[in-house]
């Protein structure tokens, strides 16, 4: 049987606000958390975020855990953005790594983020680049980075 996603609502920072809109009474314009805007549908395309998938006659009790990026445009929600922008700024204060190994760095992850079946290996190779930066700068990264990849992965990538 097949369910439907119901509309999320998360603040810029990425905090939940609900997963599912349709309860009105929890929706809110500012994070109760954080103070940060909220948004309901992707800023690029106005796609509604994509909520709790609820199948009829099945109570499931999943976590929901926001999506990064836009399941329609593929761009990255503010949250991931703002991920992706610290890890930037990070990998330009050192040079460890050549520019080459600093994009490859930024191209793995998106698929570490969204676990495609190739996110093992590529946590792997992520690995690999980690390793070769400055002790500073790769636990500031890694602190950026372990809020939004799941615990698999994180046993990869800093077993
Ligand atoms: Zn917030
Ligand atoms: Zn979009």
């Amino acid at each position: 049987m097949s369910g439907v996603y119901r509309t999320a609502q998360i603040c810029k920072n990425g905090h939940v606000i609900t997963s599912n809109t349709n309860y009105t009474a929890h929706l809110s314009n500012f994070c109760p958390e954080c103070k940060a805007e909220t948004i309901s549908a992707c800023p690029e395309c106005n796609t509604p975020i994509r909520g709790q998938y609820d199948v009829p006659g099945v109570f499931g009790v999943s976590t929901y855990t926001p999506p990064k990026y836009c399941h329609h445009c593929g761009h990255p929600f503010p949250w991931t953005e703002s991920t992706l922008n610290s890890i930037s700024e990070l990998l330009d204060m050192q040079d460890q790594l050549t520019e080459d190994e600093k994009q490859h760095f930024m191209s793995y992850l998106p698929i570490i983020f969204d676990e495609t079946p190739q996110a093992e290996v590529t946590a792997l190779k992520l690995r690999l680049l980690f390793n070769k930066l400055p002790s500073e700068i790769g636990s500031l990264a890694k602190n950026v980075i372990t809020d939004v990849i799941s615990e698999s992965i994180k046993k990869i990538l800093f077993p």
